[in-house]
C-alpha cells in the first residue's frame, strides 16, 4: 500500500500531500517534526497516513495524543475511514475512571479523587465481578479485545459490549494496547510519570520503536508546568484538620494543627513571594527528630487505612488529607532540585518545579520520532526553545497563501484590561457585542478571557437571549451538559455562544459550514501575575522580553487566535473575526497573527453603525 492508497478521502487538498510525505520522512528517518497549519486545513489524515504508512514498513507503533477526549474521538472518526479501506488495530485509552462499570451500582457518587482507591479495594477484596471475568472468561474477553482494536465505535457502545459480557471495558481496552499499531489517548498517558508506564510496559514495541504524535503542542508548556506544580491552600490543611478530626485520628490532627501554625507563623514573617525551602522544612520541623515529618508525610499521603474504611463504609476519601501528604512529600525531595522553588501567596503555599523543558525532553528522549501539530506556533524559535528543542527538529509550515475568506477587526475603544474594567467599560463592551450580534445573521461565537469576566457580561447580554438562542458555557460542564450545548448550537442557526478563551468551546470543537458566521474574543486573557509566574519569569533563562512572550503573551494569544479560528473550518470558509481589545492592536502582536487573520485587517473605535456597515459590506 502506498500513501495515495493510504489517504482516506479520494484526493488531497492543496498542502495535505506535501504534509503527508514530510510526516512519512520524518517517521521514516526518526527525527523530530513540528507542523505548523492553520485551523480547519485538515491535518489529521495527512499525519496518520505518513504515520501509518512509516510504522507499518518498520513495524513499529503510534502513540497519538490529544488534549481533550473530544479530540481523541476526533482522531478515531479519520482512523475509522482508514480502516474502510485497510486493517489497521487501533485502541483508544481514557483513564481508568471513565470505563468502571462498577461505579454505577455505589451506594455513593464515586469522586474522581476516590476512585483510584474504590477500584483497587474492590479489586483487592474481590468485590469487582467485571474485573473477576478478565482471567475467568478467556474466550469472551478476547474476542472483545479483537473487536475493539479492529473497527472504531462509540465509546457508550463499547461500554454497553462490555456491560453484557460483564467484563472490566479498561481492561479490555489496556490488553488491546497491546497489539494495537495505533493508541490515540490524552496527554497524561505520555507525561504522567505514573500513568506512562501503562502505555510503555503494553505492547510488544519499545520507545524506540514507537513513534509519538502530539497534538495541539502549543499547550504543551502550559500543561507541563501545570503538571508539575502542586498547590496547597491554608484552607485545605484546615479542611485536613476537621476531616481527620471525623475520623477519630487524633494524632493526625494534632499533627496537622501543628503544622499549619508552623506555616501561618512562617509566611507571616516572610514578605517576599520566594520561600527558602531548608528553612521552611526547619520551621514545619520545629522541635521533632529529623524523621517526623517524612513519617507524617507518608502517613498522611498513604492514608489507607482511611482510604479503605472510607470506601468500605460507603463514602469518598477524605482527599485534603493525601494532598496535605502530597505537598509535603514532595517538598521533602525537592532540596536536592534546584530548579524546584517554593513560593507562597496569601492563601496558599506552591513547589513549582521550572524546569519545564527539561521534563519535556526527559519524557520524549527514548522515542524514534516525534511529530507536534499546531495551529500557532509562531514565533517557531521561541516555540522550539520554550519545551527544549533544537534547531535541529524540522518545521513544516503548510503553505501560508493557502488562506479562508476572513475579515479581521480590531476594535481599540475598548479593553479588560484589569485597571479598564469599570461599568462604563461593561457598557461598551455589550453595546459592541450586541450590534455585530444584530448585524450578523448567522452563528456567533463570544470568546471571553476569564469565568469572572464572562459572569459579568452574561447579565448585560440577557436581552439577546430575547431574539437569539443564547447559550453559556459554565465552570464545570460535565459531557452530556456540554454536549447538549453544541447540540443545541448546532442545531439552531442564528445561536450565541458565550464562552471562555481556552475552554471547551474554543479548542478542540468545530463550526464548519454555515454553523458560526463570527467569532468575537472579548479581551486579551494575559495571566494576571502570581507568585507560581514570578517564579517561572526569575528561572526561565529568557531574556525579559522573551520571558514575557513565553510566559505570559504567547499563550494568551494563542488562546486568542484558536477563538478566533473555531468557525474557519475549511479553505472555502468566509467569516468576521472581532477582536474587541485595544491591545490587540500591536505591532508586535499583529506579526504574530496568522496570515489568514491579516489579510483584511480593520482597526479602530467603531461605533453600531460602522459596525454594521462593515458586515455588510462583507456581506456573508
Ligand atoms: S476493575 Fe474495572 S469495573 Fe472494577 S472497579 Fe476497577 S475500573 Fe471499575
Amino acid at each position: 500500500m502506498n500513501l495515495e492508497e493510504l489517504f482516506p478521502y479520494s484526493s488531497f487538498r492543496e498542502g495535505q500531500r506535501d504534509l503527508t510525505d514530510s510526516v512519512y520522512e520524518s517517521c521514516k528517518n526518526g527525527s523530530r517534526l513540528v507542523v505548523e497549519a492553520m485551523s480547519g486545513f485538515g491535518k489529521t489524515a495527512p499525519v496518520l497516513t505518513g504515520a501509518i504508512l512509516a510504522a507499518e514498513e518498520d513495524d513499529n507503533r503510534i502513540i497519538y495524543t490529544c488534549r481533550t477526549k473530544r479530540q481523541v474521538f476526533r482522531v478515531m472518526e479519520e482512523i475509522e475511514r482508514i480502516q474502510r479501506k485497510t486493517p489497521l488495530s487501533t485502541t483508544y485509552l481514557f483513564a481508568k475512571n471513565d470505563y468502571c462499570l462498577l461505579k454505577e451500582m455505589s451506594r455513593f457518587p464515586v469522586s474522581q479523587e476516590s476512585f483510584k482507591w474504590y477500584c483497587s479495594f474492590n479489586v483487592t477484596n474481590n468485590l469487582c465481578s467485571y474485573f473477576m471475568n478478565i482471567s475467568l472468561m478467556n474466550k469472551e474477553v478476547n474476542s472483545l479485545v479483537k473487536e475493539f482494536s479492529s473497527s472504531v465505535r462509540s465509546h457508550s457502545k463499547f461500554l454497553d459490549t462490555c456491560r453484557s459480557t460483564h467484563v472490566c471495558p479498561y481492561e479490555v481496552a489496556r490488553l488491546a494496547i497491546a497489539n494495537s499499531r495505533v493508541v490515540v489517548t490524552t496527554y497524561h498517558y505520555i507525561f504522567d510519570e505514573a500513568s506512562r508506564s501503562i502505555l510503555l510496559n503494553n505492547g510488544r514495541w519499545t520507545p524506540a520503536e514507537t513513534i509519538v504524535v502530539i497534538d495541539e503542542a502549543h499547550n504543551l508548556r502550559d500543561f507541563m508546568r501545570d503538571a508539575s506544580t502542586t498547590e496547597l491552600s491554608f484552607a485545605e490543611i484546615e479542611l485536613a484538620i476537621k476531616d481527620s478530626r471525623e475520623l477519630y485520628m487524633e494524632r493526625i490532627e494534632s499533627s496537622l494543627v501543628e503544622i499549619l501554625r508552623s506555616l501561618s507563623d512562617f509566611c507571616a514573617k516572610n514578605t517576599s513571594w520566594y520561600v527558602e525551602k531548608n528553612s521552611l522544612i526547619e520551621k514545619i520541623s520545629g522541635s521533632h527528630d529529623a524523621t517526623w515529618l517524612p513519617n507524617i508525610a507518608f502517613e498522611l499521603s498513604t492514608c489507607s487505612g482511611v482510604a479503605w474504611q472510607s470506601i468500605a463504609t460507603g463514602k469518598n476519601l477524605p482527599t485534603s488529607i493525601t494532598r496535605v501528604g502530597d505537598f509535603l512529600r514532595a517538598l521533602l525531595s525537592s532540596p536536592g532540585l534546584e530548579r524546584t522553588v517554593v513560593a507562597k501567596s496569601d492563601r496558599a503555599m506552591f513547589l513549582i518545579d521550572t524546569d519545564t523543558s527539561s521534563r519535556f525532553l526527559g519524557l520524549v528522549r527514548d522515542y524514534k520520532s516525534l511529530v507536534l501539530l499546531s495551529a500557532t506556533i509562531n514565533p517557531s524559535d521561541l516555540f522550539l526553545r520554550s519545551i527544549g528543542l533544537d534547531e535541529r527538529t524540522r518545521i513544516h509550515k503548510v503553505n501560508p497563501n493557502q488562506t479562508f475568506q476572513a475579515r479581521t477587526i480590531i476594535d481599540t475603544g475598548v479593553s479588560t484590561r484589569f485597571k479598564m474594567r469599570t461599568s462604563e467599560m461593561f457598557r461598551k463592551l455589550t453595546g459592541k457585542i450586541s450590534a455585530i450580534c444584530g448585524a450578523v445573521r448567522g452563528g456567533v461565537g463570544i470568546f471571553v478571557p476569564s469565568y469572572s469576566m464572562l459572569e459579568s457580561l452574561r447579565p448585560l447580554l440577557l436581552d439577546l437571549g430575547k431574539s437569539r438562542n443564547l447559550l453559556v458555557e459554565a465552570r464545570s460542564l460535565g459531557n452530556a451538559e456540554s454536549e447538549e450545548i453544541m447540540r443545541s448550537f448546532k442545531s439552531t442557526p442564528g445561536s450565541v455562544l458565550l464562552a471562555v478563551q481556552g475552554g471547551r468551546f474554543s479548542e478542540g470543537e468545530d463550526f464548519p459550514g454555515e454553523q458560526m458566521d463570527a467569532s468575537v474574543v472579548v479581551g486579551l486573557s494575559l495571566p494576571p501575575p502570581s507568585p507560581t509566574m514570578y517564579a517561572e519569569y526569575t528561572q526561565s533563562g529568557f531574556g525579559k522580553h522573551d520571558a514575557y512572550l513565553v510566559i505570559s503573551l504567547l499563550p494568551a494569544l494563542r488562546k486568542a487566535i484558536q477563538s478566533a479560528g473555531r468557525h474557519m473550518r475549511s479553505p472555502d470558509k468566509r467569516g468576521l473575526v472581532f477582536f474587541l481589545d485595544s491591545r490587540f492592536d500591536d505591532r508586535e502582536i499583529i506579526e504574530m497573527f496568522p496570515a489568514w487573520l491579516k489579510q483584511d485587517l480593520h482597526e479602530g473605535d467603531f461605533q453600531r453603525q460602522e459596525i454594521e456597515q462593515m458586515v455588510r459590506d462583507f456581506a456573508l
